[in-house]
């Protein structure tokens, strides 16, 4: 017997190895298994078996090791959904299925003590009352109505800790116990919470989705409803017919992490386990929600990216939260964007996909024009509560002393001291983090850049504000002041280092720090407010989902006047008492040298105001120096279609997406010349081989300096592909990487990014 297995790595093909006698009838497809590798062992995954060894000596084939991770198998749904994946992005099929196993090609052991079952009579075992932690464990293992729950699913429902749940097992109250309980199959009738009586356009929207249930076929809805207009009721609904019939269902979040409040509602409605996919899961954790989600224990996954792989059997609606959004593409190979592979996903088992979003992308939007998604709008909010006012400060003519200079203008500030006084929150979005943008020397032009990459590094303060009862008041605008104060910090590569006190290249000094971040805002607000309590979230306080949690808790339970921070505070969340939304500076990304960079200001600016008054009427103020440009006014206006034909009409100019497809070929290598003689020269070859004419006509731009043209120490050279045809640029991109002329030295990085969301 002989096993093609693939590794963890760029490999085109798999390796043969001959399997030992003692692993006959053991082996299958999807089965992780070490093997020698080189000179060393590696794990990999099985991809087929064959009674012979091919065109290969089969004594010169190496035999297996032994198989590892004894639980799992791949299920062989993903193991073909991983090969289109591999495909269709220019990854190796290696790499592509390490990813769709989302346990990773490891040796992982499924554990006793990762589950636990609560012992029947434990109130009456207790001598002492429990905290209000381990009471809350405890009512969720005995609400829930399973005999076993595992750590994962307490972690998350129950924010149940390992020293909590240690601590409730010393009390005797929970016991570890064996991890394969009978798998729940059937829906019990009370499994399910009260749905909210639906709106007419909910009913209708659930009347359409319900329709591609029965039979189940293979239908793209997108669910165009603005902010709180209740979408999540109309999954919730579709959901729920799914399980009752017997299937399971998958609901794809952004940055799971940061939505605690969207879990919440699930875990309320739904009283059975949902299998939660985070990225903070440890591999065990992910093997064991692996393990149960295969076995029909869990029949309902949420989760962020990586969860379009569960391999939920009788799989019978996936539905895609914020569809628009840029996390569910994924930053390295395999370059796959989530919601595609997912509409791949369902094509092949013949359900529906339901992508909601108040924003949705050009691309979703369009196929809904073009009729190959069925469009469901939801244009009100079922509480009542009106679309937010939205004011546009123009920031120009605002009066500033120069002795003062200030981020927030009369307005705002005016705004803000009238919550206060009321006792409301105000949310206030910067969507930059750290002090200020770049350290500026203003006699000779200096900017200080990272080593590394080819980009001005940004001033971060060391210390967290408020650790001293007595806080040093900051020069908002010169360094020299206080330069051990700050420190600058590269948000490429994470590198930092000391900020001089004078300039390194005039040795000047009144170093200027320029342009905003969230810190600068801190200080501000701090001078002005002195007794709001104030609240920052950005990657810095609330990086993490511990973190996050801490800073959640305090933004619910009102223990924060002024919550203001970066786009973590602008998605999904639900503030009751929020009825002011700032956002400080409505241009930033506005100007990034990226054909979407107004598509992402609109989404973003319109999701941010979305914050506000979700239950009372709320007030909106975008402060700018670009009160006319489109994505700003048509955000002000809420007029999501009028944006769309503007923005529509001028992709359409341009050739861009969604009226074509692309392929950003990136040639990176730390000498310039190689780098920029293999851009060349792939250049030629596609230039050579393109086609001309028709539907399959191929544009290729390039090759131009990267728009960062250093990363990593690596100088980058870029080509664009474009086509109506996305068939004609894979089909001439593989030509190209497999032509005799292209010979790329071993030090060249080659990225393909297919349908890239990030041009930078
Ligand atoms: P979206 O997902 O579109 O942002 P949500 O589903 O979060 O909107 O709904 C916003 C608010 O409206 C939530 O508090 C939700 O409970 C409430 N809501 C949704 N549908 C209904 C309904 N049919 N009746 C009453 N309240 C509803
Ligand atoms: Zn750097």
């Amino acid at each position: 017997m002989f096993a093609h297995v693939l590794f963890n790595a760029p490999m085109p093909e798999p390796y043969t190895y001959a399997v030992p006698e003692a692993l006959y009838g053991t082996l299958a497809p999807g089965m992780l298994v070490e093997a020698p590798l080189g000179t060393r062992t590696a794990v990999g995954c099985v991809v087929a078996m064959a009674p012979d060894a091919g065109t290969v000596d089969p004594a010169r084939l190496r035999p297996l090791t032994r198989r590892v991770t004894p639980d799992y198998r791949i299920d062989p749904e993903i193991v073909a959904l991983a090969r289109f994946v591999s495909d269709y992005y220019f990854a190796g099929p290696g790499e592509a299925l390490a990813t769709a196993s989302v346990v990773g090609f490891r040796d992982v052991r499924r554990h006793r003590s990762d589950f636990f079952r609560l012992v029947a009579d434990w109130r009456a075992l207790l001598d002492a009352p429990l905290t209000a932690r381990q009471q809350q464990a405890c009512e969720t293992l005995e609400e829930a109505g399973f005999p076993v729950l595992p750590r994962a699913h307490l972690a998350t429902a129950a924010h149940a800790s390992p020293a909590i749940l240690r601590r409730l097992e010393q009390l005797g109250l929970v016991v570890p116990t064996d991890p394969d309980p009978e798998p729940v199959v059937e829906s019990h009738a009370n499994d399910f919470a009260d749905p909210l009586v639906p709106s007419d356009e909910q009913r209708d929207a659930r009347a359409v989705i319900l329709e591609a249930l029965e039979p189940t076929r293979f239908q793209v809805h997108l669910l165009h409803g603005v902010t709180g207009s209740g979408k999540t009721e109309v999954y919730l609904q579709a959901i729920e017919h799914v399980l009752r019939a017997g299937g399971t269902a998958l609901c794809l979040l952004p940055e799971i992490a940061l939505t605690p409040q969207t879990v919440e509602r699930f875990q309320h409605r739904f009283r059975q386990e949902i299998g939660v996919f985070h990225s903070q899961l440890t591999r065990r954790q992910k093997l064991e929600l692996y393990c149960r989600i295969q076995a029909g224990a869990v029949r309902l996954v949420i989760g962020a990216r990586s969860a379009v792989f569960a391999p939920l059997p009788r799989l019978g609606i996936i539905i895609i939260d914020e569809e628009h959004d840029g996390s569910y593409k994924q930053g390295e190979n395999p370059r796959y964007h989530a919601r595609d592979v997912a509409i791949v996903r369902a094509r092949r088992l013949g359900i529906p996909v339901v992508l909601g979003s108040a924003t949705p992308s050009m691309e979703s939007l369009h196929n809904a024009r073009t009729g190959k998604y069925h469009l469901l709008r939801l244009s009100s909010r079922p509480s009542g509560s009106r679309m937010p006012d939205v004011r546009v400060i123009d920031m120009a003519t605002q009066v500033v002393p120069a002795a003062a200079p200030s981020l927030l203008s009369e307005d705002m500030v005016a705004a803000i001291t009238q919550r206060l006084a009321a006792g409301e929150q105000s949310l206030l979005f910067l969507n930059r983090r750290g002090f200020s943008n770049f350290l500026f020397c203003p006699s000779c032009k200096w900017v200080a850049r990272c080593d590394e990459d080819d980009v001005a590094l940004t001033v971060h303060r060391k210390r967290p504000r408020g650790e001293s009862p007595e806080e040093p008041q900051i020069d908002l605008f010169r360094l020299t002041e206080q330069p051990d104060d700050f420190v600058l910090r590269c948000h490429f590569c994470g590198s930092r280092r000391e900020a001089p006190r004078v300039c390194p290249e005039c040795k000047a000094d009144g170093l200027l720090t320029v342009g905003a971040g969230t810190q600068r805002i801190e200080e501000e607000l701090a001078a002005r407010f002195p007794t709001a309590r104030l609240l920052r979230l950005d990657q810095d306080t609330a990086g993490g989902r511990e973190k996050f949690l801490v800073a959640w808790s305090r933004m619910i339970s009102g223990d924060a006047d002024i919550i203001f921070g970066t786009q973590m505070i602008a998605k999904g969340l639900h503030l009751e008492r929020v009825t002011l939304v700032g956002v400080v500076l409505a241009d930033v990304g506005l100007f990034l040298p990226d054909f979407r960079a107004e598509e992402r200001t609109f989404q973003l600016l319109t999701q941010v105001a979305g914050r506000s008054g979700r239950v009372s009427d709320g007030e909106v103020l975008f402060q700018t120096y670009l009160p006319n440009h489109t994505a700003i006014r048509h955000a002000m206006m809420h007029d999501t279609e009028g944006f769309f034909e503007a923005e529509l009409a001028r992709r359409a100019k341009l050739g861009f997406p969604p009226f074509s497809r692309m392929i950003a070929i990136t040639l990176a290598d730390k000498d310039r010349d190689r780098a920029w003689g293999a851009a060349r020269q792939m250049g030629f070859l596609l230039g050579r081989m393109r086609p001309r004419h028709g539907a399959s006509r191929v544009t290729v731009n390039g090759p131009t300096i990267a728009p960062i043209a250093r990363l990593a120490g690596r100088f980058r050279y870029r080509i664009l592909l474009r086509s109506e045809s996305p068939k004609a640029l894979g089909i001439l991109l593989r030509a190209v990487l497999d032509h005799a002329d292209w010979k790329p030295t071993p030090t060249l990085h080659l990225t393909i990014d297919v349908d890239p969301i990030d041009l930078l």
